[in-house]
């Protein structure tokens, strides 16, 4: 099935334990739809309205430490800390945001958990303002998604209306205000700080770190920042507890996580597993390898994650450290598939086309690196390769990595280094022939 968004989704059960999916059918995303699959009650439950004596904030964050959830946007970063760090007796204005500016190619989860499931992600932040004592939130929506933000704004009326969000929620005494904000395309406003800038109305470049926005974010003031999917996954959490959430995926690996398949697959889309499933199985949901050809490599984490081989793919289980380990990172959970039709040398070209085309051009490694990346890859690719050009691009490669301001430098190096390391032979060949050494798809 096609959603509205044009991403191809999964609702009938080809997913494994299943949390943020779970029930849905791709039309009951409203309000009382999602009450009759449970939502809310964990904000109930937190707020002392479910007939208990309700969590104090130190109790939530405690519960979400011991989940092991990591933070879904690509770093990873455990979610529980990363809330501890917000200074909640700090006097003034606090802010929470969602960072749904999803951009990466390959990833298409966080549009998709809007779409159709967008109040579990209204829960979770409130229940993550509740936590770190956060009154005001934002959840910053890519803009090139204009109807997952009209369906958002549609659920955060249904939520203020019933008493979910906003004064006093449910006559707790606890206040949150929460609103959408729709950015114009830029994929780096998905990185945090340029977020933050382009919700204050200014351009859209990272801030240089530290200060981290747990002490200087919006506006200046202590901001916690999560991605979409993280949020989704804190409801089931505190329904069912941080123990039981870590048990469904792995040591260090808490829960369930939404893969994004693409590539050459028979049936692409989005698919709900627990972390630490094998790679081989998230294969097999997605029907293998398209008309039973061979498969040749994955990009396991989105485009900035390096590239491995089938080989060293198929012995991985589909969570951050099995990933780390074989030499790539999880990310954002975009799994590229590759058959045997496919061209490294072609596949980096449009790469790194990208990361000229997204860089902001603060830095000048990042500026004029991912340009020499770009121009060195497209000349090997039509034929006017020079044999000392590997060595070149590893060297701009090199010369980027860790001499910026933001992530986006790396982002296009480490395409370049793994594509470089596993599929060397390929771009020889085509610096000495002048033309590609993978047969054509028939
Ligand atoms: Fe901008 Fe690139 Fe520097 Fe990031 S690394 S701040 S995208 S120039």
């Amino acid at each position: 099935q096609f959603s509205a968004t044009g991403v191809q989704t999964c609702f009938h059960g080809r997913h494994i334990q299943p949390q943020i999916y779970a029930g849905l059918d791709g039309t009951n995303w409203r309000l009382k739809d999602y009450e009759a699959r449970g939502g809310y009650q964990a904000l109930r439950r937190i707020l002392g309205k479910d007939g208990g004596d309700g969590l104090t904030p130190d109790q939530v964050i405690a519960e979400v430490k011991a989940s092991a959830l990591r933070g879904r946007g690509g770093a990873g970063f455990p979610t529980g800390l990363k809330w501890s760090f917000m200074p909640r007796q700090f006097p003034g204005q606090k802010y929470l945001v969602c960072n749904s500016d999803e951009g990466e190619p390959g990833t298409c989860k966080d549009r998709d958990i809007l779409m159709h499931n967008p109040h579990i992600v209204i829960e979770g932040m409130a229940i993550a303002a509740y936590a770190m004592g956060i009154s005001v939130g934002y959840n910053y929506i890519h803009g090139e998604i204009f109807q997952v933000y009209e369906r958002f704004e549609a659920a955060l009326e249904e939520a203020r209306a019933a008493g979910y969000l906003g004064h006093n929620i449910l006559g707790s005494g606890f206040s949150f205000q929460l609103h959408a904000h729709h950015g114009f395309g830029a994929y780096i406003c998905g990185e945090e700080t340029a977020l933050l800038e382009s919700l204050e109305g200014k351009k859209g470049q990272p801030r240089f770190k530290p200060p981290f926005p747990a002490s200087f974010g919006l506006y200046g003031k202590p901001t916690t920042i999560n991605n979409t999917e993280t949020f989704a996954a804190v409801p089931w959490i505190i329904r069912n507890g941080g123990q039981a959430y870590l048990e469904v995926g792995k040591p260090n690996n808490g829960g369930t996580k939404i893969f994004s398949v693409s590539g050459d697959v028979e049936r692409p889309g989005n698919y709900e597993i627990p972390l630490g499933t094998p790679f081989a199985k998230l294969l097999e949901l997605a029907g293998g390898v398209r008309a039973g050809r061979q498969l040749k490599a994955v990009i396991p984490g989105g485009s900035s994650a390096p590239v491995l081989p089938a080989s060293i793919m198929m012995d991985c289980t589909m969570d951050y450290d099995s990933i780390a380990k074989a030499g790539s990172m999880l990310g954002s959970g975009a799994v590229i598939v590759m058959d045997d039709t496919r061209c490294m040398v072609k596949s980096l070209q449009r790469l790194s086309y990208f990361y000229m085309h997204e860089s902001c051009g603060q830095c000048t490694p990042c500026r004029e690196g991912t340009g020499w990346l770009w121009r060195v890859v497209d000349r090997i690719e039509n034929g006017q390769g020079r044999p000392s050009d590997l060595d070149l691009l590893d060297n701009v490669a090199e010369n980027i990595m860790g001499r910026t301001i933001c992530a986006l430098g790396d982002a296009a190096a480490m395409p370049v280094r793994g594509m470089i390391k596993h599929f060397r032979h390929e771009f020889v060949h085509h610096v000495e022939h002048k033309t590609c050494m993978v047969p054509a798809y028939v």
